[in-house]
């Protein structure tokens, strides 16, 4: 296993589609692997393939609490196959957009269809933390950021000041 660097705004690859995986074969978990430990060193909750880089749709989420147990979730695939028409609010953040956090709606439940690591297609309803999670770590896979989500001021403004941030470090 080896840590991977996280991507972050502007880099532009956060706006790739990313491919699906045909087979779960030893690169397919060694990403895995490599992403379930870049994402507990983090800390995240949720991780994305794209965000370490590679343009495949693979899923890693870990939504237990501190004083549990760890509980390594992969998805390879997911799609969102139902959304309930409810909708809730969720504080979210983001490894590619580091310390910006902001409230976003989205659909409290969906259905969720996604191969695990033995390859078998599976489903999983999900509500709360992992419905949000889920929802997010999907929308990266098709390039699309949680500040889509929020008005365009506010993102226009996030968006500006990873710009300037990224232009320092060049400096
Ligand atoms: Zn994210």
């Amino acid at each position: 296993m080896a840590l991977r660097d996280i991507i972050v705004l502007p880099d532009k690859r956060l706006r790739l589609k990313s491919e699906p995986v045909k087979a779960v074969d030893a690169e397919v978990r060694a990403l895995v692997d490599d992403m379930l430990e870049t994402m507990y060193k983090a800390p995240g909750v949720g991780l994305a393939a794209i965000q370490v880089g590679v343009p495949r749709r693979v899923v890693t989420v870990d939504t237990a609490k501190k004083d549990e147990p760890k509980s390594p979730q992969v998805f390879i695939n997911p799609e969102v196959v139902w959304s309930s028409e409810e909708k809730g609010i969720y504080e979210e953040g983001c490894l590619s957009i580091p310390e910006y956090y902001e409230e976003v709606e989205r659909p409290t439940e969906v259905k969720v269809r996604f191969m695990g690591l033995d390859g078998k297609t599976q489903e999983v309803a999900a509500d709360g933390l992992l419905a949000t999670v889920l929802q997010h770590e999907i929308d990266h896979l098709n390039g699309v950021l949680f500040i889509d989500h929020i008005s365009k001021l506010k993102r226009d403004r996030v968006i500006k000041k990873f710009a300037k941030a990224a232009k320092r470090d060049e400096e």
